[in-house]
């Protein structure tokens, strides 16, 4: 067990922990695009000029899917908050690592740390 790279993976964690805080506003979901048509039987919908597309953020959680329209105007802004999820889920991933780590460091072995 090494004092030093304990110490090293700790502030390395901790970074990644305040990376995490500046993510606020993330969305966990995926981007959705939806063409549809409408009930007015001569609309050019019919002859194949769809409408749309409508925006949607599809949420799946627990083996359920949702899909929570977005509007127009908010498209860059829920696209950021997608980006913003991809980091947060790279972030937790590097924790996984870090914490693995630890754990082959032997940092939590007197229970120091837990
Ligand atoms: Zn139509």
């Amino acid at each position: 067990m090494s004092n030093r790279r304990i110490e090293a993976l700790l502030e390395r964690r901790a970074e990644l922990l305040n990376e995490l805080a500046k993510k606020a506003w993330l969305l966990r979901g995926t981007w959705a695009e939806r063409y549809s048509t409408c009930m007015r039987p001569n609309c050019k919908c019919h002859q194949g000029e769809k409408h749309g597309p409508r925006y949607y953020l599809s949420i799946a959680r627990q083996g359920k899917k949702r899909e929570v329209y977005i509007r127009r105007r908010h498209e860059d802004l829920v696209r950021k908050g997608i980006a913003q999820y991809q980091t947060v889920d790279d972030i937790l991933l590097q924790i996984t690592e870090i914490n693995l780590e630890l754990l082959k460091e032997g940092a939590y072995d007197d229970d120091k740390l837990s």
